[in-house]
């Protein structure tokens, strides 16, 4: 019997897998130019070059690669529709989470896409089909955002059958599916191919940017609360404002600007201080400044709210 391990076809959990952006972001040499195919091979994963010559990738690398990527943390302003809306509650357990359309570049609200979000963000609790909220979310001609679960999508209700006896009633309530849930093409990807992920990576759960994102949002609002309430009077003294000026272009950053005191939101502009005015605060500084402030008890305030300060921050 031949001991020669065999090149094995990749089903479409390996295909989500193993692929160039997953092996070089695994391996930052790899060169993902003249490719004939990717093969599995015992513990590798084989790249075959169109001049025949093969090499070996170890899987357990290139996983690892995947799940790091597939859980990464966006930024802050990534997932905020119309004047900084976080998700917003939607029906059967689930949330509209919008993409930052808005953010994304100093010109973004003027977009199709920012400008269908702000039309609809107080309208989608009117569409309670499932279906039809998703054609205007991430539809063929909009790309507005998803349905995400983070604590599970539970069925619609079923309206009552009147006809029936009260005994053969199903439950009104139908049963919550524990499990996170998200309407995007990554997520429902994983999930329509789940065992095949699970028999790659071991305790395999499907997951996306979004519930990432989700989770440190909602993170952000309990520490806000937090901090809010430990204060005696319960308006808070310690406060911090924040703005935001999206990229002027697509090879710079946004500009992250805040201003903090200890009198209290609604106090003049002469009692508020830049934060290290010295240094340069982008987008990617955002979680950690939000989350650094409030462990030191600040509440953080959207600069927009607060109209004494308008002077401080040029457009
Ligand atoms: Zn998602």
């Amino acid at each position: 019997m031949s001991t020669q391990l065999q090149n094995q076809e990749l089903n479409a959990a390996q295909a989500a897998i193993y692929t160039r952006t997953n092996i070089h972001r695994a391996f930052q040499d790899f060169d993902d130019t003249d490719i004939a195919g990717l093969y599995l091979r015992g513990d590798n994963c084989l790249v075959v070059r169109r001049d025949g010559s093969e090499q070996t990738y170890p899987r357990e690398l290139i996983k690892a690669a995947y799940s790091t990527y597939t859980h990464r943390l966006k930024d802050f302003f990534s997932y905020l529709g119309p004047n900084y809306r976080g998700p917003s509650v939607w029906h059967n357990n689930a949330y509209v989470l919008f993409k930052g359309w808005n953010y994304t570049h100093a010109l973004g609200h003027l977009t199709s896409n920012a400008k269908l979000q702000a039309h609809w963000a107080d309208k989608f609790i009117h569409i309670t089909e499932e279906q039809k909220a998703l054609a205007l979310l991430q539809g063929d001609q909009t790309d507005l955002g998803h349905l995400v679960a983070p604590d599970g999508l539970r069925l619609p209700n079923q309206p009552l059958d009147l006809d029936r006896d009260m005994e053969d009633q199903e439950p009104s309530v139908s049963p919550v599916n524990a499990e996170p849930y998200c309407s995007c093409g990554s997520f429902q990807r994983q999930l329509l191919n789940v065992s095949d992920f699970q028999a790659e990576i071991q305790g395999f759960k499907p997951w996306c940017i979004h519930l990432t994102w989700f989770n440190k949002y909602r993170e952000l609002l309990c520490k806000r609360t937090e901090a809010r309430n430990a204060s005696p009077s319960g308006t808070p003294d310690k406060c911090v404002a924040w703005w935001y000026a999206p990229p002027a272009d697509s090879t710079s950053d946004g500009r992250f600007v805040l201003l903090h005191t200890k009198s209290g939101a609604q106090s003049p502009l002469s009692h508020w201080r830049t934060y290290k005015p010295q240094e340069v605060f982008t987008q990617n500084h955002a979680w950690d400044l939000f989350f650094n402030m409030m462990e030191a008890g600040y509440v953080p305030f959207p600069g927009i709210a607060l109209p004494q300060l308008k002077s401080a921050i040029k457009k």
